[in-house]
């Protein structure tokens, strides 16, 4: 599934390329015909919390609207509404250029800390940034995991009456 969020979604689109979804940013200013023609014609889904966008001819189908707010709410919305894996393959693009990263040959990099050396780097061909698993991308990770986990709420329920104190 490949998604166009509004300019107000910028963390949450964000969010969707950490997850490995091709997610573009719609730029700013843009009016709402022409990001419904753009969602369209690129086949993508709308994702916006803008009501108004909903009365256009040529919604429908095309529209996710959420009426969530913050971002945590939004990401769990998205899971519901249209069944958004976080952890569909996380860190696999970058997250400001929205294009899959490649493997960084062993010896391109002057500009990587020595510490760490000795992992898997990836690249963006774009913007020439290099990402690893380092302390931001594990924490990262960490909330994708919990946005996966509470995707399922029968699962967690009977667990969490299990610890109610005094019983
Ligand atoms: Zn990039």
């Amino acid at each position: 599934m490949k998604l166009l969020c509004d300019e107000m979604l910028k963390g949450l689109c964000r969010w969707l390329r950490a997850a490995g979804y091709d997610a573009e940013q719609a730029s700013e200013g843009e009016n709402d015909r022409n990001l419904l023609a753009q969602a369209r014609t690129s086949g993508r889904v709308l994702v916006t919390r803008d009501r108004k966008l909903q009365e256009h001819r040529g919604a429908a189908g095309t529209l996710c609207l959420l009426t969530c707010n913050g971002v945590d709410a939004c990401a769990l919305e998205l899971t519901e509404k249209l069944g958004i894996d976080w952890l569909h393959r996380p860190f696999s693009r970058c997250l400001i250029c929205n294009i899959p990263l490649q493997p960084l040959p062993r010896d391109a990099g002057d500009s990587v800390p020595a510490d760490v050396c000795n992992q898997p780097l990836l690249c963006c061909p774009e913007c020439k940034r290099i990402y690893w698993k380092g302390s931001h991308v594990r924490r990262m990770q960490e909330k994708l995991q919990g946005w996966a986990t509470s995707g399922c709420k029968q699962e967690i329920l009977p667990m969490d009456e299990k610890t109610v104190p005094g019983t």
